[in-house]
């Protein structure tokens, strides 16, 4: 088990140092921002979606390790992704931080596993799901800022 953890937590810190999809998204249909004042994580997200199918996502921002390395999965995870299966994956991913069984509709995780260690860090969570929360704001085009507070 500890080996497992060593590794999830390798993939987070290369995500956090090096994360992926990092940056302003040219040819974007949606964008919302997002930020986190418990840790002052910051983040706007951009998507790039087609016929209900979620072709290109990226981000920009500043915040925590965590906060940074679940926004660079959470792109990796969408990309090519109809939305209806995104919002599956943000169910089975708060039910697996917050340490409740996945809804029966939750899609499989796959690499987004990796932060189930912060489900031990309850102060940490809302660093884990601001990327999502704002993903669902950009897919619904709120305009205003989303905040977890
Ligand atoms: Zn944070």
């Amino acid at each position: 088990m500890s080996d497992l953890r060593d590794l999830y937590q390798e993939v987070i810190i290369d995500h956090s140092r090096r994360p992926r999809n990092f940056g302003p998204l040219a040819q974007h249909n949606h964008r919302a921002e997002g930020f986190n004042p418990l840790c002052g994580d910051r983040l706007t997200l951009y998507l790039k979606v087609s016929d209900g199918i979620i072709e290109a996502a990226s981000f920009e921002g500043v915040g925590c390790a965590i906060s940074t390395a679940s926004a660079s999965l959470m792109t990796e995870a969408l990309k090519g992704k109809p939305v209806a299966q995104a919002e599956a994956l943000f169910a089975g991913f708060h039910a697996l931080l917050t340490g409740e069984p996945a809804p029966p509709d939750a899609a499989p995780l796959g690499k987004l596993q990796v932060l189930a260690g912060v489900q031990e860090f309850p102060a940490r969570i809302k660093c884990a799901t601001l990327a999502w929360h704002t993903l669902n704001a950009a897919l619904h085009d709120r305009e205003q800022p989303v905040s977890t507070e």
